[in-house]
């Protein structure tokens, strides 16, 4: 039996102190531990806020010079970077390897960026690609407000906390839990040494100015990103879009049709003029080693365009969300009776699943668009992997370890019986396993 995952203790309430635990009991009590969300007044929340916006104000006093506008700029291009490809490409999507120190240089600089802890993030983000646009989508402007997709969601009390069981995988790293509950104190010294060094002014700028530009450039892929105008390459079942305004405020983010159609590409811009600066950076740092394996979009992918292949796409799109459902209630329905443990074990469980539905859904988009008559060889791939997670499933009952994987791959048979693709598959029945 593989050991479970090495996790790090939530702060004590009176000390901050961090323990190492690497035994299963510590492991749930921390995950619960996690799992509450903070309890202060949500005024605070606005306080912070707008507060930040309301300083900016400051500069009326402080005047500008050329050296601010270039210390604002260069925190803005900085801190991007670590929020979009850092907290975004590598983090919520794993769309590249970094060593563990540039690792912990990327969850740095996204810190920096003042947007909630790492893990908060990437929880979240996580949960919009699976769900996006749906009703439970927190930040969809198809589903609420515009103001709210772009700001109010991350000031909504309801969003406050972390589904830790979604970035588990990034859970054993201590450096990284740390930064995400201590992300006040980095974003404090960054804010003290731009005063050291440039005084009132370049603090004015080159600190809260420069995080209110970055705030609304990052809200806006919630919010234009996902309305009006900007062109659809790829029939998703969102309504993301592809700007080339964004992309040049968030160094390629801007192409957010593209990222949804394919999110588990670290290259965001598909054709040549679809410029991704973000990725031309992670070009020239994996030339020294410190990043690998960037995931790019197939060769195949021009083929979407073909209009009645579209259509199916978007089908299969929404066939996915409909698997990833399944998949959950057949877990559920499986285990009735388990322990508040096993349930949390179980909610580990799922999302890891989520992930192994998110690696099916690019290679089999791969493979419809390169050659759709091998489908089957990814169908195949999906089905051992879902029994090695069944496998690496321990401390859960005898009769939950026996009862899942025929719940879970028969799930998979019945849902593949309305796959749009399903005729390119062998033929099985519905019992068959
Ligand atoms: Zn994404
Ligand atoms: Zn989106």
């Amino acid at each position: 039996m593989p050991s479970p995952p090495r996790v790090y203790r939530a702060p004590e309430a009176s000390g901050g102190v961090y323990s190492c635990v690497s035994n299963y009991s510590d492991l749930m009590s921390s995950l619960a531990e996690f799992k509450k969300a903070p309890t202060y007044p949500n005024y605070l929340d606005y306080i912070g806020y707008w507060g930040i916006h309301a300083v900016c104000l400051g500069a009326l006093w402080t005047g500008v010079t050329t050296r601010d506008l270039v210390v604002c700029a260069v925190s803005y291009f900085v801190r991007m970077f670590g929020v979009m490809v850092g907290f975004h490409r590598y983090f919520s999507h794993r769309s590249f390897k970094a060593t563990r120190g540039m690792q912990f240089v990327l969850a740095l600089l996204g810190t920096l960026g003042v947007q909630k802890g790492v893990l908060w993030w990437a929880a979240h983000h996580r949960f919009h690609h699976r769900y996006s646009d749906t009703e439970v989508d927190v930040h969809s402007p198809m589903q609420r407000s515009f103001l709210y997709s772009h700001c109010g969601w991350q000031l909504d009390k309801n969003n406050r906390g972390t589904d830790y069981t979604r970035v588990a995988d990034l859970m054993k790293y201590p450096e990284i839990v740390w930064l995400n509950n201590w992300d006040l104190i980095p974003q404090a010294i960054y804010a003290a040494l731009i005063f050291a060094f440039f005084g009132w002014s370049g603090l004015i700028w080159g600190f809260f100015i420069s995080t209110i530009l970055l705030w609304h450039a990052i809200h806006g892929i919630g919010s234009f990103g996902h309305r009006f105008g900007g062109y659809r390459r790829f029939a998703t079942t969102d309504n993301s879009r592809n700007k080339w305004f964004l992309a040049i405020l968030l160094l390629g983010e801007g192409w957010h049709n593209n990222h949804h159609f394919y999110q588990s590409s670290a290259k965001q811009g598909f054709v040549w003029w679809e410029i991704d600066v973000g990725y031309y950076i992670l070009k020239v740092l994996s030339l020294f080693g410190v990043v690998w394996d960037l995931r790019k979009p197939p060769d195949a992918l021009i083929r979407n365009r073909e209009p009645a292949l579209q259509t199916t796409m978007r089908r299969f799109g929404t066939w996915v969300q409909d698997l990833r459902r399944g998949l959950h209630r057949s877990v559920d329905d499986s285990t009735t009776g388990a322990t508040d443990d096993e349930k949390l074990r179980l909610d580990i469980f799922k999302q890891a699943l989520e992930a192994r539905v998110d690696a099916f859904d690019a290679d089999a988009t791969n493979q419809i668009l390169k050659d759709p008559s091998k489908l089957g060889e990814a169908e195949g791939r999906f089905r051992s992997a879902l029994a090695s997670e069944v496998e690496q499933l321990d401390n859960v009952s005898a009769a939950i370890s026996a009862a899942l994987p025929a719940a879970l791959q028969h799930e998979v048979t019945r849902s593949l019986e309305t796959c749009p693709f399903r005729h390119f598959l062998p033929k099985r029945a519905a019992h068959a396993v």
